[in-house]
């Protein structure tokens, strides 16, 4: 899958971040019905007077996944200091409302699974798991995503030939998020 640039105009430029810090995945959603790349940023830059969308990724409804400030960005979408050790993705819609069509649900399961390959992730979760909100909404299918965008990585890693008795493990147990990045990465060649 490509990542397309969405190439917005910044107030100013964007500040980059140490990303061997980066430890966690926060999962937003739009909390509207149509609105995309282009009506956020606007929204951000010119009701909230910031220096444009707050998220680092966004997933559209018909499955296009964009770069808005990218992992090696400060983005906001959560509040202060937690905006330097966390990457925040939003899906277009308002999953308070709806359901996830299944090609967006597969272009977010592949959207965590990149993110997870690329740093040192320990913790995924919705918006909600860091502030009180709904984000990112009582329908968004946030366990069955990071669950199978977890069996994406470490089978991208592990290339097991025969993974569902793995899988079976997985998924009758809880293991901590941590525990699968260092699995995967004891695979690592
Ligand atoms: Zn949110």
């Amino acid at each position: 899958m490509n990542i397309k640039k969405a190439n917005l105009k910044w107030k100013y430029a964007l500040t980059k971040l140490d990303t061997s810090k980066i430890t966690g995945i926060a999962v937003h959603h739009m909390a509207h019905p149509v609105w995309g790349v282009k009506e956020c940023h606007d929204f951000h830059q010119n009701s909230r007077g910031w220096n444009g969308q707050a998220y680092a990724y966004e997933v559209d409804k018909n499955g296009d996944v964009w770069e808005i400030r990218g992992y090696e960005h400060k983005n906001g979408g959560l509040i202060g200091k937690l905006n330097d050790t966390n990457v925040s993705i939003v899906f277009q819609g308002d999953f308070d409302l709806e359901q996830m069509d299944h090609i967006q649900y597969m272009s977010g399961v592949w959207m965590i699974a990149y993110l997870r390959d690329k740093l040192n992730i320990k913790t995924i979760a919705g918006h909600k798991h860091w502030q009180k909100t709904s984000c990112p909404g009582k329908n968004f299918p946030l366990d069955m995503m990071i669950t199978e965008a977890n069996k994406q990585f470490i089978q991208s890693r592990c290339q097991f030939s025969h993974p569902d008795g793995v899988w079976d493990v997985m998924d009758r147990h809880d293991y901590a998020q941590d525990l699968y990045r260092k699995w995967a990465d004891s695979y690592k060649r």
